[in-house]
Parts: structure tokens; C-alpha cells; sequence
């Protein structure tokens, strides 16, 4: 039988077990790094089919690392399994994770007579902390050939691109004083705020298209009759490649300097949250999941969304050819309580099974056509290389 058969049989054989850790994950909604139970879950399923599982991967205790095959490639698919708070899964990473895994029950049916390695890389924390950042940063990428994973969304599209952010923290330091009867000794903390607030307004004119700035004021003062002698304000920019933010949060940082010597506070300047790289979808392997897709009978399919939030997902794309596709569940909004209901609705299981078998059938694809790989590769370098040239001029 053909070997994508035999993967989807797999799959449907353990429909049962896919859809109740799915189902778990969904209904026992865990906060970033605090995801102990689905991380037993799903590595509990992967050490059942075969796999050889370590959990505690680059130093965070709910990411894991499970292995199975020998050779090359090496294929990387990625779970998500991190809540958000008072929503739960609003976001479907119930879904995702179980996806994941339901591929490499799948796999683990061909492999062998199936040559090449699967990687299913547990991703704590996508929505807060940037757990794929870490791991990005620790390495787990580096010798790693493709890696996939897809998300729940309202519609079908293989590929959407997503902003490069970075999270900083203005804090000034002023000079306390009654602000009515000795106002003259005071260093004014929060006008430097306010001032950094304008600077970074009157810049929103000159920021090419895609670029968001928005901010915070988290500490503004402790009452009205006191000079604040301490203000901080916290900022997400964001910026369509990594080059065009890196010139933009430079830009953000002269003016927080301005601001410091506008009022004589000083200021000191701290990322607050990893920094996450803009989304490289790799068109080659989008295509291939699409053609997957039709395969599998699902017809309904747009190429492409432009993204203006961001993921971790961006991070690993610019170390390795990466997809992150996203399939339908219902038109609900995302990180909304009717998201999270909907990702463990019937029609979310049946996705869910569709996604296992078009990540499973892609992997194959890649383990068994070099040239596909070859050509993932090469848009690869040919996109990165391409960003490297085009970053917005800093003056
Ligand atoms: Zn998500």
C-alpha cells in the first residue's frame, strides 16, 4: 500500500485517542509554562507510537523534543498547547498540539520502510512567553530541514505573514517633591512618559505601511499632590521584517533619550518579552500542504492573508523552512470564549483529523522527493536574503 494511505489509516485508528487529547487539552486549559498536563498527554501518545521523548527542552519544563526514524531530512512538526487566561483555548492550541501528534501516529505507521527523522518539538508558551523563541535561540532548529505545524482559524489559507515585534520597557527615573509647595526641586518622571508618548505619535507619520506602535502607561505617579519620581511605559512595535523594526525601535529609543533630557529624569530601557521575527512562509511547502489538501477533498483554499499581529512561529521561519497553515473550525473571532468552545466542537475534531493527514502526507512528501526540499530550501535562503537587503535606512 502506499505509504500516505498507510499514514491516514493510522490516523483514523487512533481517531479516538487524537480527538480525547485534543478534547483534554481544550477542556484543561493550562497557562505558558505552566502546561504540565498536556505536555504528559501528548508525550504519553508519542512514547506509545515509538517515540523517544525528553521533556524539559531548553530549560523549560513543559517543552518537549520526541524522535523517531534515522537519516535525513529532519522534520520538525510543532505543537502548541499554551491557554489564555479567563478564555481558555481561544486560540485552538488545544488543536494544534493534538494535530501534531495525530502526524506522527501517522508516521510512525511508515517509518520505517520510511527513511528520514520526525521531530515533534513541544512549544510551551506561544501566546505569552515565546517558548519556539527559546527554543529557536537554544538551537533545536539547527539541524532540523522543514518544520510545519498548522492553526485553527475561520477559513483555509496556507500561508499568512506576521509582524516582527519587539517589547520594551521605558522606566524614568525623576526626583520626588510636593508638587505645590516645592514643585521647583522636582524631576518630573511621568512628563518624560508623556513627552516619549508625543515623540513616538509624531514619528507615526514617517514609519512605512504595516508598522504598529502601541503603548502603556504602567506606572504613572502616586497621587496628584507627589512629583513622580518614577514612571514606566511599556510598548509592542511591530514592523512587517525584522530589518524595518530594528531601525524603527532605534528611531523609539533616540526619542525616549530626548524625553530624558527634556525633563532631566534618566532612563534605563528593557525588553519586557521575547522578541518574536516576522513570519517567512515558505511558499514551496505551503503549496505541497495545498495540493495535500486537495487530495484529502478539501477544495476550499486562499493562498495567502496578510498577518499584522505576530507569533514565535516567525522565529524558527527565519532558521528554517517553515509552514503554518491554517484550516477552518467556524467563524468565531479568535481569543474569544466562542473560539475556545469551537475548538472542541465536532466540526474542530474533524479538522483536526484533516490537518494530522495533510501534515503527515507533506512530511512524506518531503522525505520522499529531494527536489521538494531542495526548492524549499533554496526560497529560503533567496527570502532571507532578500530581507537582509531591505531594511528601512535608520537616518
Ligand atoms: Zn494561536
Amino acid at each position: 500500500m502506499h505509504a500516505k494511505e498507510t499514514a491516514a489509516q493510522a490516523i483514523d485508528k487512533n481517531a479516538a485517542a487524537i480527538h480525547q487529547l485534543a478534547r483534554d487539552i481544550g477542556d484543561n486549559p493550562e497557562l505558558g509554562h505552566d502546561e504540565h498536563k498536556a505536555c504528559l498527554w501528548l508525550t504519553d501518545a508519542l512514547r506509545e507510537a515509538g517515540y523517544s521523548v525528553t521533556t524539559g527542552t531548553a530549560g523549560m519544563p513543559t517543552a518537549f523534543d520526541a524522535r523517531r526514524g534515522v537519516g535525513e531530512p529532519v522534520i520538525a512538526l510543532l505543537c502548541e498547547y499554551d491557554a489564555l487566561p479567563d478564555i481558555g483555548h481561544g486560540c485552538g492550541h488545544n488543536l494544534i498540539g493534538a494535530a501534531s501528534v495525530g502526524a506522527a501516529l501517522g508516521l510512525a505507521a511508515v517509518m520505517p520502510p520510511v527513511t528520514g527523522e520526525i521531530r515533534v518539538i513541544g512549544a510551551p508558551a506561544e501566546e505569552t512567553g515565546g517558548g519556539k523563541v527559546r527554543l529557536t535561540n537554544a538551537g533545536c532548529f539547527a539541524d532540523v530541514d522543514a518544520a510545519m505545524m498548522f492553526h485553527p482559524a475561520d477559513a483555509c489559507f496556507l500561508m499568512s505573514t506576521s509582524n516582527a515585534l519587539d517589547a520594551l520597557e521605558f522606566t524614568y527615573h525623576g526626583r520626588t517633591a510636593h508638587a505645590a509647595s516645592r514643585p521647583e526641586l522636582g524631576i518630573n518622571a511621568l512628563d518624560s512618559v508623556l513627552q516619549l508618548f508625543n515623540g513616538i505619535n509624531a514619528m507615526r507619520q514617517h514609519v512605512p505601511q504595516g508598522v504598529r506602535m502601541h503603548g502603556i502607561i504602567s506606572e504613572g505617579g502616586l497621587a496628584a499632590n507627589i512629583v513622580p519620581d518614577r514612571a514606566v511605559a511599556r510598548f509592542y512595535f511591530r514592523a512587517p521584517t525584522r530589518g524595518m523594526l530594528d531601525s524603527i525601535v532605534a528611531k523609539a529609543k533616540k526619542i525616549a533619550e530626548g524625553a530624558a533630557l527634556m525633563t532631566g529624569a534618566s532612563l534605563s530601557v528593557r525588553s519586557y518579552e521575547d522578541s518574536n521575527d516576522n513570519m517567512i512562509p515558505n511558499r514551496t511547502l505551503a503549496q505541497q500542504f495545498g495540493e495535500n489538501l486537495r487530495s484529502l477533498g478539501f477544495t476550499d483554499i486562499q493562498e495567502c492573508r496578510t498577518g499584522t499581529g505576530s507569533s514565535d512561529m516567525g522565529n524558527v521561519s527565519h532558521v528554517v523552512p517553515a509552514i503554518h497553515p491554517y484550516l477552518p473550525i467556524g467563524q468565531f473571532t479568535g481569543h474569544s470564549k466562542e473560539f475556545a468552545q469551537g475548538a472542541v466542537s465536532d466540526e474542530a475534531m474533524e479538522t483536526l483529523l484533516l490537518a494530522a493527514k495533510c501534515l503527515a502526507w507533506t512530511a512524506l512528501d518531503v522525505f520522499k522527493q529531494p527536489s521538494l526540499l531542495e526548492a524549499a530550501q533554496n526560497e529560503h535562503s533567496e527570502q532571507r536574503q532578500a530581507e537582509e537587503v531591505s531594511p528601512t535606512p535608520t537616518n
